[in-house]
């Protein structure tokens, strides 16, 4: 099996010397080839992508590894793809959203830099290397392997900022795990549409909260093009937002939850409720805040129109 390796930065990539105080830059994708587990017959062909920390990354980023990572595609069996864990699962949704499935493309990164103890680097990469590998892997879009758990790139959330098993799915849990050198999975998630490698747009992510302010809602209405907003519960707003919501229904509005577990849905009567907001005709985002930007860029710059927007999320609806 050929296999491309191409790294962009991250945790995975650090290191420090004794006596240095901080971690900078120490591996590029060739330093971590002889180190993974192939079989003869396999070849892994080592291709830098960049050395920044994921905070450095933007949608733009993305685009240009979502065209590097296709290209490789069409000369090899699977790619891996490393990653600082900052914004690792806005990648992995961005290629899921643009890469068709087959070919596998698996993303992974690593929690403690080579140079300290409990270091995770290696051990997620040749995780993700077993499983591009896999006979079982192919169609199941883009995955992240990280803690030895392999988790839809639809779903992947960084949940830790400090611990090993930073990633997982709150909404479906893990899609499968690596078992020693076995790879298997647990279920087969729905596929979804894929879209061309365009994104367009200034979107504003608003996080309702006890003392959310009208005007700053507005201000974000002002500069952005699509606001998405992370409503209280399945899907509520203080009344006092509702005035501002209904002078920019010109906007591309998707709503979702703040809250990690859970869908948009009530029966309330009350003003502020579920309800309100679908009267609106708003877009209602199964989706958490952070991929709803990702897909609500990629659709505008994809000059699909609001009730096209509106189909391509609710289609995510599990
Ligand atoms: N600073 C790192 C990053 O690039 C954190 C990590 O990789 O774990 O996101």
């Amino acid at each position: 099996m050929q296999i491309a390796l191409i790294t962009t930065g991250g945790t995975i990539a650090m290191g420090q010397e004794p006596g240095e105080a901080r971690a900078s830059w120490r591996f590029r994708a060739e330093d971590f080839a002889h180190l993974l587990p192939l079989d003869a017959g396999d070849s892994l062909v080592a291709v830098d992508f960049s050395q920044l920390p994921s905070s450095h990354f933007d949608s733009t980023d993305a685009s240009r590894l979502a065209t590097k990572a296709g290209e490789a595609r069409a000369r090899h069996d699977a790619i891996v793809i490393t990653h600082g864990t900052d914004t690792l699962e806005e990648t992995a949704f961005y290629l899921d959203m643009i890469l068709p499935p087959g070919k596998p493309v698996i993303v992974t990164g690593a929690m403690v830099t080579a140079s300290q103890p409990g270091a995770d680097g290696l051990a997620n990469l040749r995780d993700a290397v077993l499983v591009a590998k896999s006979p079982a892997t192919p169609g199941r879009g883009v995955l992240v392997v990280f803690n030895r758990d392999i988790i839809s790139a639809v779903h992947a959330m960084k949940q830790d900022c400090e611990r090993l098993n930073a990633f997982g799915s709150v909404q479906t849990g893990k899609m499968g795990a690596v078992n020693g050198s076995r790879v298997f999975f647990y279920y087969q998630h729905r596929d979804h549409v894929r879209l061309e490698n365009r994104t367009s747009g200034r979107v504003a992510l608003v996080k309702l909260h006890y003392d959310a302010e009208p005007e700053f809602l507005q201000c974000a209405f002002r500069q952005a093009d699509i606001v998405v907003i992370e409503c209280l519960g399945s899907g509520r707003v203080q009344p006092k937002l509702l005035p501002v919501i209904d002078r920019n229904l010109n906007k591309v509005i998707i709503l979702t939850t703040r809250v990690p577990r859970g869908h948009l849905y009530d029966d309330y009567s009350y003003v502020g409720s579920f309800h309100d907001l679908l009267e609106r005709g708003l877009i209602v985002s199964p989706l958490d805040s952070l991929k709803s930007s990702i897909l609500a860029k990629l659709c505008f710059g994809n000059g699909k129109s609001y009730r096209q927007t509106k189909e391509i999320f609710e289609a995510f609806w599990l």
